[in-house]
């Protein structure tokens, strides 16, 4: 068996520890009619406090908004009443990352749908072990989900985590779906049942915007403050998503709208659209990440 070694364990058992702690102090801080950027701030700043980073910024996506909303700077928008909040956090000790997201239920009317995800998450956590199919595990979860009268994202889907790396290459579908892979000791994972109602479509499509961001590769550049801007990005975050929030005061505010323009049309960053459930319905996530162990998995958050 493979077994990673000392010091990768410590630091990513750490990076674990702290998001946890950080997801349980949220749980309590988040109130309807709050900012939205001020759980993003709080998230990230209590990752900070614990001796970590951020793996990503902190996404609080909201009823049929089903991932990658975080708050852009200066972000006047609020958490609605009778919302459905997830709060997605990722954190990471020497780029060793986790990831964890729990949804909070302003709505009494989902929080059947909540435990739904919750369960799933549960089911999956105790079979994961060396060698599963990924497809099973993607079974059980689904089987879960319906079972409870609900249906999983089905273009949504957990992934192993790597070294300055969320999505390290292996998809853990939700559904039932057709692959060989298999689960592999000493690989963590993200686990990350989405769930919605039973007469929605199912899918999450792309919505217009983006508030997320990551260095793809250094490209010509004119304008020196995208020069800059570039080379921050590059050095701070490597390749892991960042934020506009991330970027303030590196270059002179007039000039910094223009400068990251060019990043995005030069193709030397990327950005990742806010995923919006297809039919407008609304969506409810759990997830954790794990160390697959020679018997089973260890949670890490
Ligand atoms: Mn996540
Ligand atoms: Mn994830």
């Amino acid at each position: 068996m493979k077994a990673i070694d000392e010091e990768a364990f410590e630091k990513l058992r750490l990076s674990g520890r702290i998001l946890r702690e950080t997801r349980e102090e949220l749980k309590g801080f988040v109130r309807e009619n709050m900012l939205i950027i001020e759980v993003c701030e709080k998230a990230e700043e209590l990752i900070r406090r614990k001796g970590g980073k951020p793996a990503f910024p902190c996404n609080v996506s909201i009823n049929e908004i089903a991932a990658h909303y975080t708050s852009p700077p200066n972000d006047i928008r609020r958490i609605p009443e009778k919302s459905l909040v997830k709060v997605d956090i990722g954190a990471h000790v020497d780029g060793y990352v986790t990831d964890t997201a729990v949804t909070i239920c302003f709505n009494p009317e989902y929080r059947e749908m909540v435990n739904a995800a919750e369960q799933a998450l549960k089911k999956a956590v105790e079979a994961i072990r060396p060698e599963m199919p990924t497809s099973r595990l993607g079974a059980l979860i689904e089987q879960t989900i319906r079972s409870r009268g609900f249906k999983p994202i089905s273009n949504l889907t957990g992934h192993s985590v790597g070294r300055y790396l969320v999505h390290a290459g292996t998809s853990l579908p939700n559904v039932t779906h057709l692959s060989l892979t298999k689960v592999k000791v000493g690989e963590a994972y993200a686990i990350e049942p989405f769930v919605t109602v039973q007469n929605a479509v199912g899918k999450v499509e792309n919505s217009p915007e983006a508030t997320i961001f990551r260095f793809v590769k250094q490209k010509p550049l004119k304008n020196v403050y995208a020069k800059k801007l570039l080379k921050y990005i590059e050095e701070k975050f490597k390749t892991l998503p960042f934020t506009e929030r991330w970027l303030q005061g590196i270059v002179p505010k007039e000039q910094h709208m223009e400068a990251f323009k060019e990043l995005l049309i030069s193709k030397a960053i990327m950005s990742y659209p806010v995923f919006i459930e297809a039919s407008r319905k609304p969506v409810a996530q759990a997830e954790h990440t794990v160390l697959i162990v020679e018997d089973g998995c260890l949670v890490l958050t």
